[in-house]
């Protein structure tokens, strides 16, 4: 399997070096060349298979040559053993078309498990075969960086920079960063925003002294490898209800739009999906652009659901490619206009190739919270804010009745827990897995918002790339 790059002019790499890579070179994002197909037959065939075992068969084709698909269902093995429901992703009903599915078992409480417990595996196992150092530089606003940091503590070859803005995270949230002790892993606390933590990492990525003493790559969802790994569940959730010979809808609440992208690609392989609902708060950038072609980011509204107040989704680019018919060229120029005045219109062709899949829904403070309620008083469900956007959305959409609808659920909702006793009264309890969070030690650096300081702190404590 080949990648090939968003903006046309980076070369086309192998699955272990995309992996490797994170962004590619021309600034553009990796996607294979061609869609692996699979017929319903096939598709068929996976029903009733064990995650692990559903997760290579679907992830194979992406991988390629890079693993054996031995290999490859060991890796899925091991990262799915550590989640705490022997289903990995169980499906949960909430009434006769509505489903939820939670994607919050794995050791920190958020989707993102999901993809970067494989994707710690998958730089170890691709840096050994060469002996090679990765130097990991990102910045959180709460589930990336703990996720990450989970899958990366004590790999040999690996370390890890995170910043996350002092003082604004949840509590929860920064003791799953820094209650981690391992020697490889570098929490920093960042005096500022999460945007100045972001605009740092950036500058990093693009300063070529760093870059040419370490081999530095990214976590979050520019890498492909996180959006392979979540395709997995789309297959999951859809055979269970009935695929391939029934359609199922996904109400997806979307920030960085990786997960909902991942929907696309399980759609591009053969799963009939009747529609992807893109769920956003009031930081509603990708509604807008679905609705009526208009892509421009305003300013960040902070909101119960964090992890979706974001202006500018990353992802919407490789959709803006495949739907819009897969010029490099156009791309590059388009998205270099957008970096200039922050403003853009999609094109007929991007608009209509989209709509043919998505549609979208925005929820306010008040929507969010009706969601909330509703599942509880009426399902005994306690949803996260984000899962609740989502629901609202799923429940607002102009679905057929005979279709069922499976809202991913993103966080377990002892994360948010104060947003949630607000809206439900009810406080959920932090799992047992981190039961003892608040009595562990802490560690971390606190540093000024100033990127030279950030540059030297990393630059004395990473190891160079061979
Ligand atoms: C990251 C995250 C999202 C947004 O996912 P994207 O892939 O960025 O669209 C939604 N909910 C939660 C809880 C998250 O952590």
């Amino acid at each position: 399997m080949e990648y090939v790059s968003t903006r046309g002019s980076a070369p086309a790499l192998d699955f272990e070096h995309v992996t490797l890579a994170g962004l590619a070179s021309d600034g553009g994002l990796y996607l294979p060349r061609a869609w692996p197909r699979f017929s319903a037959a096939e598709i068929a065939a996976l029903r009733g298979l064990p995650y692990p075992q559903l997760a290579a068969k679907v992830m194979q084709p992406f991988v390629g040559e890079s693993l054996s698909p031995e290999r490859l269902l060991e890796l899925c093995e091991q990262a799915y053993g550590r989640f705490a429901h022997a289903a990995v992703t169980p499906l949960v009903q909430l009434d006769e078309q509505n489903w939820v599915l939670e994607l919050f078992h794995g050791p920190t409480l958020a989707f993102k498990d999901v993809a970067l417990q494989l994707l710690g595996l998958l730089f170890e196992e691709f840096l050994s075969r060469r002996s090679d150092h990765l130097t990991i530089v990102g910045a959180t606003s709460g589930d990336t960086g703990s996720a990450a940091i989970d899958a990366l503590a004590g790999r040999a070859q690996v370390d890890v920079f995170m910043l996350h803005p002092n003082g604004r995270v949840s509590d929860v949230q920064r003791r799953q960063m820094t209650t981690v002790l391992a020697p490889n892993v570098h929490n920093i606390a960042i005096d500022g925003s999460f945007d100045d933590a972001q605009a740092m990492v950036k500058r990093m990525f693009a300063d070529s002294e760093m870059t040419g003493r370490f081999r530095i790559s990214a976590v979050n969802s520019i890498n492909w490898a996180r959006l392979m790994a979540q395709v997995v569940y789309y297959f999951a959730a859809a055979l269970q209800l009935g695929a391939p010979e029934r359609k199922v809808a996904f109400a997806v609440p979307t920030g960085n739009f990786g997960d909902v992208f991942a929907g696309y690609v399980a759609a591009q392989m053969g799963l009939p999906i009747e529609q992807l609902i893109v769920a956003t708060n009031v930081n509603d950038i990708l509604h807008r652009a679905l609705t009526d072609g208009d892509y421009s980011a305003g300013t960040v509204t902070p909101t119960a659901a964090p992890s979706m107040d974001i202006q500018v989704s990353s992802n919407f680019e490789r959709l803006l490619f495949d739907a819009g018919g897969r010029d490099g060229a156009a791309l590059a120029e388009q998205m270099r206009g957008f970096e200039a005045s922050k403003a853009m219109r999609l094109t007929n062709a991007q608009r209509e190739g989209a709509a043919a899949l998505f549609t979208s829904a925005r929820a306010d403070a008040k929507d969010m919270g009706e969601a909330m309620r509703w599942a509880w008083e009426n399902c005994g469900e306690v949803l996260d804010p984000h899962t609740a956007i989502g629901l609202h959305a799923a429940r607002a959409a102009d679905i057929a009745a005979d279709v069922p609808v499976v809202t991913l659920a993103t966080a377990h909702p002892a994360k948010f827990r104060d947003a949630v006793e607000r809206a439900t009264g009810t406080r959920p309890h932090l799992p047992a897995r981190v039961g003892d969070l608040f009595a562990r030690e802490e560690r971390y650096d606190e540093l000024p918002g100033d990127y030279e300081a950030v540059r030297a702190y990393v630059a004395g404590l990473a190891t160079p790339s061979a």
